[in-house]
């Protein structure tokens, strides 16, 4: 195989959904967190066992005793770890041929340039998968930037080279590549390894001590360093997957898209890798809008680009995705949140750091019990992560198939103070789909230091506080000597310095080191430190912001998987259950029997519905209504209105509901009030039985025969009793 830039590697599989490059591995879902419980049942052994024995040698009564204790502690701990971990092993099973067929054969997601091949990593959204993302992400406005009040920006995708070196992107947004040493053959080092111990446990013979050692290693897969994971690497003797020829060293590769901006070629630019760093460079401008205001929040939906090395699973990694991202600013000693009691009992799952090295087991736990025991850094972190988890049930997720994990010490930079992952269980393993990191000041300091703007915000106290301000006193003499014709500038300079700079000068001082001003190296003895105090009213600081970042693709992907499910009779008959707010298609219109005076009337009713904000199809084939029904099931239509005889005489319809395939009959006067209700386009969502309380119930009329839901992704639907015509 070619390296990564070649043009012929790209290949996409026609009729799958996923683009596949060729000879690449085949894709292992993510562990499972059953580890954590097979070593305390392993501990539970063991300890049953000494107390035998124990028993046995006649040990002591309190010994014994003791012992019993210990195990009565290991037994109640087991239970815990398997009802936390209930549901979250291997239990989301679908039928991943048929629904890869699905999508792509009724144009949720296709491969981008397909006809000529295609290019791994891009996909095209057809026209349901069109209307499902924007569906979402109209949620998510509502949700986030609507709710919360949130200065929403749109910025571009084009960005030059000095954000991006100031952000850290152009040195350090890399993974870890190795390549097959004789055909060139690039590999992501990480995932290699996660494959490889995935293997390796599927095939072996491993006691639960040794299986728990290589899902840590797993788990750590991506915060090695090179060498590191090159050691490890070498360990497990890992070879490259298609020839098992021997690989090079581990080594970054930076997965931006770089051009050049203007005709000249003299600006190097690149594709943003994340929409944030547009918010961060508009801080001051946001500021003022928000007349100085902190906390506020900046949100910014747009694309993000990465050169992914190893793009695979569908929409899951892709080099091309839609990003929500938010920028929360807030004072760094302030991180309680105003409205943290709405979400505090929002139970959450919740894999800490020590789990995930230690026993394995996902606790659930309230957010507010989460900030209290420190298990979350701060309300404000804990608050975004609550409301995600609430938008994720608004927008169908399965609850059972959610939660968070935090990040290693050694996976988050220096500077953050907390991270956890909304992760998603798909047929892939547990997938992240949404990052929320503390990442203190960090962006808003660098992108200051290398611009020399201000980025400081401003609190009025409500009565002044004596403070111990710093000054610092420039040493003319030594200034003299050392900087000559500049040396006015760097007096000025450092007795412009503000306390908290003056700090910065003071601890690099006291490390023995020189300070970098304005391109001037103030060295120990340069400068004298005052201390005075003072009374102030206003303090200035520079906000830290908490980011909750989403990735849009992950998220339909996911949705896609949750919503999918079979009729009982027929396991190739396929039904959507989108929740009706995503529903790409809220509402079908069909006539049940054929005649001229059907078609005005269905006419009559999508152009109603349509004029009342609902998206609706009319499907007027010749086919049995049930075939039609069936043909909107595969794009998880939601409701379906029937025109009959008695429409003719009545103008009321009958209003079918996709799941429970229970209907009634309505005016067609009264069905975009009902729908817009049903579908939460006017607020909460209304159920099926209250919306429709005061209307007949009327006999399914399922001709094509299979009528009943099959054990789905999200559980089990079934049709109610037969229904009698009233
Ligand atoms: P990150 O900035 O890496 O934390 O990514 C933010 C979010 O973007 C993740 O939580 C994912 O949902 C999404 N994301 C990141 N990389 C990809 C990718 N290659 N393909 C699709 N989604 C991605």
């Amino acid at each position: 195989m070619a390296s990564i830039l070649a043009p012929n590697m790209h290949f996409a599989k026609t009729g799958s959904y996923s683009v596949v490059e060729p000879g690449k591995p085949k894709e292992a879902p993510t562990p499972s967190t059953g580890g954590g419980s097979a070593a305390l049942s392993a501990a539970c052994t063991r300890q049953a066992s000494t107390v035998k024995q124990m028993k046995k040698d006649g040990k002591p009564a309190d010994q014994i005793e003791k012992a019993v204790e210990e195990l009565k502690r290991l037994r109640a701990e087991l239970a815990v770890a398997e009802k936390a971990n209930a549901g979250q092993g291997t239990e989301h099973n679908i039928d991943r041929k048929l629904f890869d067929e699905t999508v792509l054969r009724r144009m949720f997601v296709v491969p981008a340039f397909e006809i000529h091949g295609g290019v791994a990593g891009l996909f095209d959204y057809g026209p349901p998968g069109c209307a499902l993302k924007q569906n979402i992400v109209d949620q998510w406005r509502r949700h986030f930037v609507l709710e919360e009040k949130m200065l929403e920006m749109e910025c571009t995708c084009l960005t030059p080279e000095p954000v991006l070196k100031t952000s850290g992107h152009v040195d350090r947004f890399t993974d870890l590549m190795v390549k097959d040493i004789v055909t060139g053959d690039c590999y992501r080092a990480d995932k290699l390894l996660e494959d490889h111990i995935d293997d390796l446990l599927e095939k072996g013979n491993f006691s639960s001590s040794e299986a728990d050692e290589h899902r840590k290693v797993q788990r750590q897969a991506d915060a090695y360093s090179p060498e590191e994971l090159g050691a490890i690497l070498e360990k497990y003797g890992i070879k490259a997957t298609t020839t098992g020829n021997d690989l090079t060293k581990p080594f970054a590769f930076n997965l931006m898209f770089g051009t050049k901006i203007g005709p000249s070629g003299a600006l190097t630019g690149f594709l943003r890798p994340e929409t944030a760093q547009g918010l961060f460079v508009n801080f001051k401008r946001l500021l003022d809008y928000n007349n100085g205001r902190v906390p506020f929040a900046a949100a910014q939906i747009g694309l993000g680009f990465r050169n992914e090395i190893a793009p695979k699973n569908g929409l899951l990694r892709v080099r091309e995705f839609t990003m929500a991202e938010i920028e929360h600013f807030v004072k760094p000693d302030e991180k309680k949140h105003p409205k943290f009691a709405n979400v505090s009992n929002v139970t959450m799952k919740l894999f800490d750091r020590d789990a995930q090295l230690g026993t394995g087991i996902v606790s659930s736990m309230t957010c507010g019990d989460a900030v209290a025991k420190g298990t979350i850094a701060n309300e404000t972190l804990a608050y975004f992560m609550a409301r995600t988890q609430l938008f994720m049930l608004r927008i169908g997720m399965n609850s059972e198939k959610l939660r968070f994990r935090q990040h290693l010490s050694t996976e988050m930079a220096h500077y953050a103070a907390d991270c956890w992952d909304l992760e998603i269980l798909t047929a892939y393993g547990w997938v992240e789909c949404v990052g929320h990191a503390d990442r203190a000041c960090y962006d808003l300091t660098v992108h200051a230091k290398a611009t020399n703007t201000s980025v400081e915000a401003q609190k009025m106290l409500d009565k002044a506080v004596e403070v111990l301000q710093l000054t610092v006193k420039p040493d003319r003499k030594t200034i003299g000597m050392t900087f000559k014709k500049d040396q006015k500038a760097v007096c000025s300079a450092l007795e412009g310095l503000d306390s908290d700079k003056a700090a910065e000068v003071e601890k690099a001082h006291s490390a023995g080191q020189p300070y970098e001003l304005d391109g001037f190296s103030i060295a120990p003895g340069m400068v004298l430190f005052t201390r005075k105090k003072k009374m102030v009213q206003v303090v200035k600081f520079t906000p830290s912001v908490i980011e909750p970042s989403f990735g849009v693709g992950r998220i339909l992907h996911a949705l896609l998987e949750h919503s999918f499910s079979v009729r009982k009779e027929d396991a190739q008959r396929v039904v959507f259950q989108f929740a009706p707010v995503v529903a790409p298609i809220k509402c079908g219109v069909y006539n049940l029997q054929s005649g001229s005076k059907f078609p005005p009337i269905v006419t009559r009713v999508v152009d109603l519905l349509t004029q009342a904000g609902i998206s609706t199809k009319a499907d007027t084939s010749g086919q049995s209504v049930g075939r039609r029904y069936a043909r909107a099931d595969e794009l998880g239509v939601p409701f379906g209105v029937t025109v009959d005889f008695d429409t003719v005489e009545d103008d009321t319809v009958t209003l079918r509901e996709r799941d429970s395939m229970t209907q009634r009959r309505v005016p067609i006067a009264a069905l975009p009030g009902l729908l817009r209700e049903l579908c939460g386009l006017d607020g909460d969502v209304v159920a099926w039985k209250d919306a429709l309380s005061a209307y007949p119930e009327v006999g399914a009329s399922e001709a094509s025969g299979p009528i009943t839901l099959e054990t789905t992704s999200r559980g089990v639907f079934s049709r109610p009793a037969a229904l009698v015509k009233k």
